[in-house]
């Protein structure tokens, strides 16, 4: 009895240690990417300007957390910027921007909507990432930070066939597969934010809405 308690035991000690380890060589293999490329920063809010001027009620700001998050622009260097999210998310979204970093996934940019004066459309024309947008609050999980849209360009929302007399694209949008930056069923981004319980809009009832996940 004492024996099989200690063998437990000791399979805890050897699986937390290895956690810490793998841990370890994570921070350390995004560390040497960023380190290995000079940073071109997209944005540097602080937090009160990145909600400056935004309507939502204040129980709605106090959930919000500003992260910074690396990645690889369109133009094949590191960029960082920030995104304006929940805080209920916002480990994840630093988890999957890690992951989006060491794949190489291509982000055109990543800022807060504040820079376009919190309107989506001119936010899609300029190709940006973003998560916090108060807006639509029946129905929208951006008006309280629990979506993000990523590369609205390259993944644009598409009306299903008995809706396709809705044409909105935003301008420069197209959506090709083999694009880089584009969000496919197989693409190891999409399987990430699964794997973390994020729902993708690809697969809402009236339309494919390739570029936004949300929990
Ligand atoms: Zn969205």
């Amino acid at each position: 009895m004492l024996k099989s308690h200690l063998l437990i035991c000791a399979c805890i000690i050897l699986f937390l240690v290895s956690c810490k380890k793998n841990n370890k060589d994570h921070i350390r293999e995004i560390q040497t990417i960023i380190a290995s490329d000079s940073v071109i920063i997209d944005c540097n809010y602080t937090f009160d300007e990145a909600i400056k001027g935004t309507k939502a009620p204040k129980k709605f700001i106090k959930g919000l957390e500003l992260i910074d998050v690396q990645y690889y622009s369109m133009d094949g260097k590191i960029h960082q910027g920030q995104i304006l999210t929940n805080q209920r998310i916002a480990r994840d979204l630093k988890e999957i921007f890690d992951f989006i970093l060491k794949e190489r996934f291509p982000v055109a940019q990543v800022i807060p909507i504040v820079r376009y004066n919190w309107n989506d459309n001119l936010s899609m024309q300029a190709n940006n990432t973003y998560s916090f947008c108060y807006r639509n609050v029946s129905y929208s999980k951006h008006a309280k930070g629990m979506a993000i849209d990523i590369n609205p360009h390259q993944n644009p929302m598409r009306w299903k066939k008995e809706y396709s007399y809705r044409k909105d694209l935003p301008l420069g949008a197209s959506y090709d597969p083999k694009k880089p930056g584009t969000l496919t069923p197989d693409n190891p981004i999409v399987l990430k934010f699964k794997a973390l319980g994020f729902k993708w809009g690809r697969n809402f009832k009236r339309n494919h809405d390739d570029h936004h996940f949300q929990k």
